[in-house]
């Protein structure tokens, strides 16, 4: 059985089934059952079945994010935001059967054509800071496209994965199609990459979990997407709207507890308003109501499990050099203080390591270029942000951060409707938005000679 422990009482709040091997390939042999039906199934009978599961999902919201809230340990308010987004992305994908466009293209002698046919069973692996959400980002077009889903969720989370396979069910989809198997990654999951009847990864989680699920499904040339770590630039130029940048900060590191792998962990400032910044930031930071994830009132809660404190804190030794320190309360839970470390040099172990806690760095730069160049000066590339009234600036620096994501003049990341994904060591291909789709399909081109 998993003990499924609440983070902000380190008391165990269920216990389920865990997942091994064999289990896993049951749910393998079952999604690979119902495939050729499901595949089958007329594009606008299908979209009504992801339509029924958003409306599913939004009939239980509240029931749904206190649950999320619960075993993730985040805010009641930003778990029913995760949840309207995972209502959001099954009702944006149910027009996705419909518009599953192929090409023709001119040729000699005969008519060609392209498909973008299914892949078959697809293993999705999600990670334990966005349970459901994550999932539906893999889950939703997955299902459009055609394919059957085995789904391994954290063995820290599960429980919102379950209950999304009972509401897929209620809301119609046969048997077999959706596949939740909770279970240790280094089982159910290494199982999923290495299954022969697997035809692709979706993974979202740490880049060195990451880099080996890409070797090992290197061995059955399973299709691969990753969504890894980040270490995204906040970079703030003096002539910005420093209180707009400094009030919008907090929620870009410490959201989620900083368990976000669009943190906006690195804040880059330009000299000339480093001091008017960080006044405006020790206000905002010190203000943070961190608390019982279930008050309305709180901002951030507590850390995921006691490992994950410790490796935060680990980032924060007796002589770091901490500019700002919220709070935190004491007693059980995970709890860790939102801290901001100031000033920090690009190379310092803080700077350059995932954290994935809720510890920022402050980096000075002098000017454009130097911002830019600190910007890329990491193996990652996930996010970013850019901060100036100079739009030519703007526009400048965002073409120039290697990043999947940048936002201007705002810290927003991810939207149902636009592309989410990595550069670099951030990952490989894109969710969200039309791009999801071409993940979940593979292309095949037909040629029918009109010669008689
Ligand atoms: P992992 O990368 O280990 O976990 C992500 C998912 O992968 C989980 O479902 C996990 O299962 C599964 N998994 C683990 N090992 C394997 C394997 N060998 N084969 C297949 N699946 C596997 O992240 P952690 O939870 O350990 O977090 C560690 C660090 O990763 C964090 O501190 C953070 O830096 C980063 N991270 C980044 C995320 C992101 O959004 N980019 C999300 C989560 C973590 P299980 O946990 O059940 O064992």
């Amino acid at each position: 059985m998993i003990e499924v422990v609440e983070p902000a009482t380190a008391q165990v709040m269920a216990e389920i089934p865990r997942a091994g091997v064999e289990e896993t390939d049951t749910a393998v042999a079952a999604a690979k059952a119902a495939y050729p039906g499901w595949r089958a199934v007329k594009p606008g009978d299908r979209a009504a079945m992801l339509l029924r599961i958003s409306e599913g999902v939004a009939a239980r919201l509240e029931e749904l994010a206190r649950l999320e809230a619960r075993n993730a340990g985040k805010p009641i308010s930003d778990a029913r935001g995760e949840i309207g987004m995972v209502a959001e992305c099954f009702r944006y994908y149910a027009g996705a059967p419909e518009r599953n466009l192929g090409q023709q293209i001119p040729v000699a002698g005969g008519v060609d054509v392209t498909f973008r046919e299914p892949l078959g069973v697809v293993g999705l692996i999600t990670p334990w800071n966005f349970p459901l959400v994550i999932a539906s980002w893999k889950v939703a077009p997955a299902l459009a496209a055609g394919n059957t889903v085995v789904l391994k969720p954290a063995e820290l989370t599960p429980l919102t994965a379950v209950e999304l396979e009972r509401i897929a069910l209620e809301a119609g989809l046969p048997e077999g199609v959706l596949n939740v198997i909770p279970g240790p990654g280094s089982v159910a999951g290494s199982r999923l990459v290495e299954h022969p009847d697997v035809a692709k990864i979706a993974f979202t989680g740490s880049t060195e979990v990451g880099r080996r699920i890409a070797a090992a499904a290197a061995q059955t040339i399973k299709r691969v997407t990753l969504e890894l770590g980040g270490k995204s630039a906040n970079v703030i130029f003096a002539d910005a709207d420093l209180d707009a940048a400094a009030a919008a900060a907090p929620a870009a590191m410490f959201g989620n507890a900083g368990q976000d792998c669009c943190a906006r962990s690195r804040i880059l400032v330009e000299r000339a308003g480093l001091d008017d910044l960080l006044a405006a930031l020790e206000r905002a930071v010190t203000s943070i109501v961190v608390g019982d994830p279930l008050a309305e009132e709180t901002e951030m809660g507590p850390l995921i499990s006691a490992d994950q404190r410790e490796a935060v804190r680990s980032y924060v030794p007796e002589d770091a050099p901490v500019a700002i320190r919220g709070s935190a309360p004491d007693g059980p839970g995970f709890w860790f203080a939102p801290t901001v470390l100031s000033p920090v040099s690009n190379s310092d172990r803080a700077a350059t390591e995932e954290i994935f806690g809720p510890v920022a760095c402050v980096i000075p730069f002098a000017d454009e270029a130097e911002a830019v160049a600190i910007a890329n000066d990491t193996i990652y590339g996930l996010s970013g942000s850019v901060w100036t009234r100079d739009g030519a600036k703007a526009l400048r620096v965002a073409r120039a951060i290697e990043t999947g994501v940048v936002s201007i003049n705002s810290n927003s990341s991810v939207r149902v409707t636009t592309p989410f994904g990595g550069f670099k060591q951030s990952g490989v291909g894109r969710e969200l938005g039309p791009d999801a789709l071409e993940h979940y399909t593979d292309v095949k081109n037909v040629f029918y000679s009109t010669e008689g």
